[in-house]
């Protein structure tokens, strides 16, 4: 993202041994879903088949799925926006949604404050490497937001809709909820095969590639294939435009309404996916939608697909997030991490790569060199007024989004001291070594979760230099900047 600020179906599938559990020869888990959009009520009605494949080295008991829109009911633990942002948000007054899960082939409780953990009891241990067919039921009701998941004013945005299996790691379900700071999120890939019912007078844009459509009465039903992405999610609005073009074997397909400039966007977006292919590497997919849209915040990825906020103050900023946003297909999609608790991976790289766009197309208003000196003194700004008022100012990265005092010192370090810390590795390394540096951490962490441990790997594979002081001396918050 970038900031500015029950009925039990008597269905029984079987298990079954799965041969090879080899890395590069696993399947990936297949969503299979259903949706059906009642846009007179807020209504998202979805049936979810599953293939889930136990590769998590352990027997297990149960399987467990976020349900973030749990996060938008009245009274969550967690605000869905911060205080500063909560007007812009809630356009028509206060207003809630949630996620209900109505049957599931398995028993099920939930866990949480917020109920955002849906956790399906097997009847039987599931083994090592064998696979199982889950299948639930569920009704999303949407509110009038302008977010990522909501009823905005001029785009419906469903983000992170449907149950997501949660990341299986040190012995447990990682089962971090919502948090009103970043991108509270955390998943790996996954093939998706989607079916989408919604009334003909939205047009509609979405993770993966359409494979056939039609009209049934006044809706259309689109049939979308998804694979080797970490999540999915669509857009419909009434209101769309749209204006393509083609980079190598991907299209390119802005969706706006109200940018006076929708070919100049489209330009960047090509330039942008161009650069980052060169700088970074391959971008495996066939569509890349850029979509403007009601959203509180600056932008917001998703795989193959990235919001950009219709009521920015300016079309430079309009440009920097698209660039920005597109950035994070290389960094958060192809190249993971978790987000709860390593922000600063994906979020200081989109930034940095930001600056190494600027640098490498001159004819923008804007230069690597301009953006450091704006973010070496909004962060020394950010440290004095902290220093000041609370005495001490934490800087370091290595903290979930829990333990971020509020949403401006996870901005000033996740986003700003992250940059910093970017464009001082390339300083010191150079241009030619800080891209081959990059060019390690993609391919070390293709398809994968990166972590500070495979970042610093990577960084120091492509240097041939030892630079585990230089990291940690960032990570811990011990860098002076000056
Ligand atoms: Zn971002």
């Amino acid at each position: 993202m970038k900031k500015f600020f029950v009925i039990l179906l008597p269905i029984i599938f079987s298990a079954f041994l799965f041969a090879c559990a080899d890395a590069e020869e696993k399947n990936y888990n297949l969503y299979n879903l259903k949706l059906a959009y009642d846009n007179e009520n807020n209504l998202l009605s979805g049936e979810m088949i599953f293939d889930y494949y136990n590769y998590t080295g352990e027997t297990l008991n149960d399987i467990c799925f976020h349900l973030y829109p749990n996060a938008f009911r009245e009274n969550s633990s967690q605000s869905v926006v911060s205080l500063a942002n909560y007007n812009r948000a809630y356009y028509d007054g206060k207003c809630y949604g949630d996620i209900n899960i109505l049957s599931s082939n398995k028993d099920f409780d939930f866990i949480g404050n917020d109920e955002n953990i849906l956790r399906l009891n097997l009847e039987n241990p599931l083994n090592i490497n064998e696979q199982i067919t889950l299948k639930i039921e569920f009704e999303c009701v949407l509110p009038k937001i302008n977010h990522r998941y909501g009823v905005g004013e001029n785009t419906i945005n469903f983000g992170n809709v449907y149950p997501v299996l949660c990341v299986y790691e040190n012995g447990g379900w990682d089962t971090n909820g919502y948090n009103s700071n970043g991108d509270p999120f955390y998943s790996e890939m996954a093939n998706y095969d989607v079916q989408i019912l919604f009334n003909n007078n939205y047009k509609i844009a979405s993770t993966g590639e359409i494979e056939n459509e039609y009209i049934e009465g006044e809706n259309r039903i689109v049939n979308i294939k998804a694979n080797n992405v970490r999540d999915f999610v669509f857009v419909l609005s009434d209101k769309f435009e749209i204006v393509t073009a083609q980079f190598d074997e991907t299209t390119i397909k802005y969706f706006y309404y109200q940018d006076e400039n929708p070919n100049q966007s489209l330009n960047t977006s090509v330039l942008a996916l161009k650069t980052f292919t060169e700088l970074f590497g391959d971008y495996p997919y066939s569509t890349l939608s850029i979509v403007e849209a009601s959203f509180v915040h600056g932008g917001m990825e998703y795989p193959n697909l990235v919001l950009i906020s219709d009521s920015l103050n300016s079309y430079d900023i309009y440009t920097t997030v698209i660039i920005h946003e597109i950035a994070h297909q290389w960094w958060y999609g192809i190249v993971g991490n978790d987000q709860y608790n390593y922000a600063f991976l994906d979020e200081g790289l989109a930034e940095f790569s930001t600056a190494l766009f600027y640098e490498k197309n001159s004819n923008y208003n804007t230069t690597r060199s301009e953006i450091t000196l704006r973010n070496q003194s909004n962060y020394n700004v950010f440290q004095k007024v902290y220093k000041d008022v609370l005495g001490s100012v934490d800087t370091s990265f290595i903290r979930s989004l829990d333990d971020f005092n509020n949403e401006q010192e996870y901005v000033y370090t996740t986003y700003v001291k992250a940059y910093l810390m970017h464009d001082s590795l390339y300083e010191l390394l150079g241009e030619k070594k800080y891209i081959k540096c990059l060019k390690e951490y993609y391919n070390l962490c293709k398809y994968k979760t990166a972590t500070p441990t495979l970042l610093i790997k990577a960084f120091e594979k492509g240097s041939g230099k030892n630079l585990e002081n230089f990291f940690y001396s960032w990570f811990e918050g011990d860098v002076i900047i000056n």
